[in-house]
């Protein structure tokens, strides 16, 4: 594998596998569909859930210095023109004179048009803020704008923050949510889209102590990624050049992952300064500051921003998890078995409850053994239960979506009140009393 180069998994067979076990499906399909636009189906938004819970436990519940906040996507548009959104927050383009096409000027190689060899426009500058109207009247006075990202929400609710949990200096907020951007380019499935959904952090530090934070923030980031299985070789962190920079960023470093069509950024972890906070002191005249009472001053503390990417992230957990593995059959034969190593944690389906067969002396165990499973605090998620085809052919179902343990009820069962639990792993099969049950599933659960 080259530095630069694809990784060996196949997108179409992601794509493929995502659409036909309902994890991602194009938006509108009905309708021929909306470029790169898509919605998440019945494991996607389970997977989605996890991803997102996950990192909401690890940055926000057990760390001391964090605390959450769900700001509006509609802002007022004074916010972003004290960020710096409405002026510069935009890609050159230029338009083809005789084919009408448009093109970012900053990705062409020829000052001609790609597509027919045709002369352009001057470059002007397209704003990628999504621009709407609030109330009945489409005028200047009415417009708004679908928030570009989740980070200014933060900043105009740092004195509220900072008065209503008496926090010290260094602390951050963390934010879930959309964002939207009117991107040209967009592509290679759920990666590059319009609407997409951030996890981010604004963490707030003493100036001169941010070179540090920003180092300790990138390490707790990338540990986020590993911990739940994703492969170190398959990330890198990579530091934006000089003229990549943001306008308020001092450095920022990307963590990317290596895609079935090269490197891409999942994370960004930016040391934007003092420039956020000072901007909105300027515009809004309310100050935003912290007194030190230590050095007994006030200061405008410096910001950290870890932002990640949730479709980007599935994208990557998707990725990572695909196995193909030549397994032998009964008939002594060998089978490809496509399973998704999910890290339990993120896993849609934890446990599968599966009866040997519909035979109604099974029934009513299986059901109960089902029940009990999804009640239980043990499984901290979405049980299924599937009795249809033959028991083989559960089992590689779920080891298509990446179910780590399958509890099966069969006729021994019936007298000896246990089951068997299978890892989707080793596919290792383990005999447990009923009684045990909800204790060996936390067991297994718990990696
Ligand atoms: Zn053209």
């Amino acid at each position: 594998m080259s530095d630069s180069g694809a990784s060996s998994v196949d997108l179409e067979k992601i794509v493929s596998l995502a659409k036909r076990r309902g994890f991602i499906f194009q938006s509108s399909e009905i309708y021929g569909g909306l470029s790169s636009t898509w919605d998440y189906g019945p494991l996607g938004v389970e997977l989605k859930r996890n991803i997102k819970d996950s990192w909401w436990r690890t940055f926000v519940w057990e760390r001391d210095d964090m605390v959450g906040l769900d700001a509006s996507i509609l802002m007022h548009p004074d916010v972003w023109r004290a960020s710096g959104h409405i002026q510069n927050f935009s890609d050159p383009l230029v338009d083809c004179k005789e084919c009408r096409q448009r093109w970012r000027e900053d990705q062409l190689e020829k000052p001609e048009c790609p597509a027919c060899g045709g002369e352009l426009t001057d470059a002007r500058n397209f704003n990628l803020m999504f621009k709407t109207f609030i109330g009945p009247i489409e005028d200047d006075s009415s417009v708004a704008f679908l928030r570009p990202e989740t980070a200014q929400g933060i900043f105009v609710n740092f004195e509220n923050v900072l008065n209503s949990t008496r926090k010290k200096l260094p602390f951050g907020i963390a934010q879930i949510g959309k964002a939207f951007r009117n991107e040209i380019t967009t592509g290679n499935f759920i990666f590059r889209t319009r609407e997409f959904e951030i996890m981010e952090i604004e963490f707030f530090v003493k100036p001169g102590e941010d070179e540090e934070w920003h180092k300790r923030w990138l390490d707790d980031c990338m540990s986020w990624y590993t911990d739940l299985g994703v492969s170190p070789d398959r990330l890198r962190v990579r530091e934006h050049e000089g003229k990549e920079l943001a306008h308020y960023a001092k450095a920022t470093y990307d963590i990317e992952y290596q895609f079935p069509w090269g490197w891409g950024e999942i994370q960004g972890v930016a040391n934007r300064t003092d420039f956020d906070l000072k901007a909105h002191s300027k515009a809004s005249g309310t100050t935003l500051d912290y007194f030190d009472q230590e050095a007994n001053e006030r200061v405008v503390p410096y910001v950290i921003e870890p932002a990640a990417g949730v479709d980007r992230g599935l994208m990557a957990f998707l990725v990572d998890a695909y196995t193909e593995e030549e397994v032998a059959t009964s008939s002594d034969k060998t089978e490809t078995r496509v399973l998704l190593k999910f890290h339990p944690d993120l896993a849609p389906v934890k446990v599968a409850v599966l009866p040997l067969s519909r035979n109604e002396k099974l029934a009513p165990l299986a059901a109960e053994v089902y029940n009990m499973v999804r009640k239980s605090g043990a499984v901290n998620g979405f049980v299924q239960f599937d009795d249809a085809q033959s028991i083989g052919r559960r089992y590689r179902r779920q080891d298509e979506i990446g179910t780590p343990l399958c509890v099966t009820v069969d006729f021994d069962s019936l007298d000896d009140n246990a089951v068997t639990i299978r890892d989707r792993d080793t596919m290792n099969q383990v005999r447990v009393p009923i009684a045990d049950l909800s204790a060996e599933l936390a067991k297994g659960l718990s990696r």
